[in-house]
């Protein structure tokens, strides 16, 4: 029988997972966020997120029991982050080291082509990260700020790295390579990476026990749908393409980044705007997507302007929802095989009518809707008919239990 969320899987391909809480931090140049969750459970003991770190008005807020704990102070830089994170865990629990505390797993966003599994870090994987940072400029010194911090601030624990490009190194070469010059793919790694590989690893792992079956028989799109965006094909447990590729950029439409665009455009926007490539990669990262289609980054305010009869947030919609139809439709081919199609992430939890407007679409697939369990899931929901040839899920992620998973696996095995 499969288990409930909270239970080891069945399906597991990887070996065992040890017990034990693991601090997981996902550390961001502005914010940091952690949860001590219970590697075998997925029990979250404590949740805290730490904001605007470098600004006067910083703020800490640390859950723990239902009950939040709030902090308003100036946190200048990391390490100040790090002892509000200490403190707050001192005075409102539960104690790090009597709950047992195993291990620091850190989320960083890009592994490059150096890591295609987690890491035990060391000197070694910091100075590699620090090569990577030129291919997530703004995602990994965040990252690599907290891990540089947490190995001071917990000098007794094994810390490792989780990374989001790692679970689509399975993809093979026709896959991930570029049809660029031999120079860039050689010198500079150009290549296909894809990101949110801990949450399409832990939905599609999820998949196949909703399914009842094992994980190497089972074939998923995964659509992690927040405001970040990817769709990833997993075949039997393992990524084999995805939509997002060197960069957090390409696939989907997001809040604020455009997802696929035709190569040509820098080149041109230079010649017939003199922008300058500075200028592109702000425009392109914060200022595009669902904010540049309905001038919100937000898709709950973009379908609340859509109801109101709002153009431009009807085409946002319509653009999102073709974008993600022709990804999935996609993804499928390259399956081969399409078992099932999951929705995981902010909006592809919470909203039945994205869901509805992209299965309704996805018939050719032989998936058919069942429109009372889309309108109201409930946690982890089959949404398509007992019929469907495709089954369809709504299945909530859990990144920071995915990442204590990993860490405590990876312990296990040294
Ligand atoms: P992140 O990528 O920052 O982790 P999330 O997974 O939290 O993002 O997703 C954020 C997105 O989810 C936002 O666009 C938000 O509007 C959307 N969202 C959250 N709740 C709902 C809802 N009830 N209906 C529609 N969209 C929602």
């Amino acid at each position: 029988m499969p288990t409930a969320p909270g239970g080891e899987s069945v399906t597991d391909i990887r070996g065992p997972v040890a017990d034990g809480p693991v601090l997981v931090i996902n550390a961001g140049s502005s914010s940091l966020k952690y949860q001590l969750v219970v590697a075998e459970s997925g029990q979250s003991l404590a949740t805290g997120l730490i904001e605007r770190i470098g600004l006067a008005d910083g703020s800490a807020r640390h859950t723990v029991g239902g009950q939040d704990h709030v902090v308003e102070q100036e946190i200048p830089d990391h390490a100040a982050a790090f002892e509000v994170l200490n403190e707050q865990f001192a005075e409102h629990g539960p104690d790090l080291q009597s709950a047992g505390t195993v291990a620091v797993g850190h989320r960083v966003v890009h592994g490059g082509a150096q890591f295609a599994s987690t890491v035990l870090i060391d000197d070694d994987v910091l100075a590699t990260l620090r090569r990577l940072v030129p291919l997530a400029p703004l995602h990994n010194p965040g990252n690599i700020a907290g891990i540089e911090t947490a190995l001071q601030t917990f000098p007794d624990l094994p810390q490792v790295a989780v990374f989001d490009t790692a679970f689509h190194q399975s993809m093979p070469p026709a896959a991930y390579t570029y049809a660029v010059p031999l120079a860039w793919r050689q010198t500079f790694n150009i290549r296909h990476y894809g990101f949110h590989g801990t949450s399409h690893a832990y939905v599609s792992r999820r998949v196949a026990d909703l399914l009842d079956r094992p994980l190497q028989d089972v074939n998923t799109v995964v659509l992690h749908l927040g405001n970040g965006a990817s769709a990833c094909a997993v075949e039997g447990g393992r990524s084999v393409d995805t939509s997002m590729g060197l960069s957090p950029l390409g696939g989907l439409v997001m809040g604020t980044r455009p997802g696929d665009l035709d190569p040509g455009l820098p080149a041109h926007l230079a010649r017939v705007a003199g922008m300058t490539l500075p200028e592109f990669d702000h425009a392109l990262n914060k200022e595009s997507g669902l904010k540049a289609l309905a001038g919100d980054s937000d898709f709950r305010q973009v379908m609340k302007r859509r109801h109101a009869g709002d153009d431009a947030a009807a085409l946002a919609f319509d653009v999102v929802v073709h974008r993600l139809v022709r990804h999935l439709g996609a993804l499928a081919l390259v399956l081969g095989r399409l078992d099932a199609i999951a929705f995981t992430a902010g909006i592809g939890e919470n909203s039945p009518e994205l869901r509805a407007a992209v299965l309704e679409r996805a018939g050719l697939l032989g998936v058919a809707l069942d429109p009372a369990a889309n309108e109201s899931p409930d946690g982890e929901t089959r949404i398509s008919t007992p019929e469907s040839v495709v089954a369809a899920f709504v299945v909530p992620t859990n990144e920071e239990w995915e990442i204590a998973r990993e860490a405590t696996r990876l312990l296990a095995n040294h």
